[in-house]
């Protein structure tokens, strides 16, 4: 058994964002979640990604999940746990890799981390900043058992 580990491309076509429905108005089914829709999405990726391993198995796999796409940590991965229990994926190790909010700052170019927009850069003090990562939901990597 050999084991694969590769990051996925942060740019370009290739890139394996979750494709989920956050910025849709809420599901009007009642009982699902935002967080069980996600899990939906996480669990098909992974499901694609088995389907083209030819007798591989897919592992392990890390979600990238920035603070501000506000999603409740925990309802995720109960949602993830009871979506795959029981399926060909139920002993994947499914990795929720929080990200915090990270800031640029327009005047000296300081990367900080903020918890609110607009905070105040802490090196320059200007409030003049722009979001460089904390909204992101995307896989980080997949780790694979190739027979
Ligand atoms: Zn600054």
């Amino acid at each position: 058994m050999a084991r694969v580990a590769y990051p996925l491309p942060e740019e370009g076509a290739a890139r394996q964002t979750v494709m989920w429905s956050g910025g849709l108005p809420e599901q009007t089914s009642g009982t699902r979640s935002r967080e069980v829709n996600i899990a939906g999405a996480i669990i098909a990726t992974a499901r694609e990604e088995a389907a083209c391993l030819a007798g591989g198995r897919v592992v392990r796999m890390g979600v990238r999940i920035g603070a501000d796409c506000n999603i409740d940590l925990a309802a995720l991965d109960h949602a993830l746990m009871s979506l795959r229990s029981g399926t060909d994926l139920d002993r994947v190790d499914i990795h929720l890799m929080p990200c915090s909010r990270r800031n640029l700052c327009h005047k000296c170019g300081c990367e900080f981390t903020a918890s609110y927009c607009g905070q105040p850069c802490p090196q320059c003090t200007s409030p003049n900043s722009e979001l460089i990562a904390g909204d992101e939901l995307e896989v980080a990597f997949i780790e694979v058992e190739r027979p």
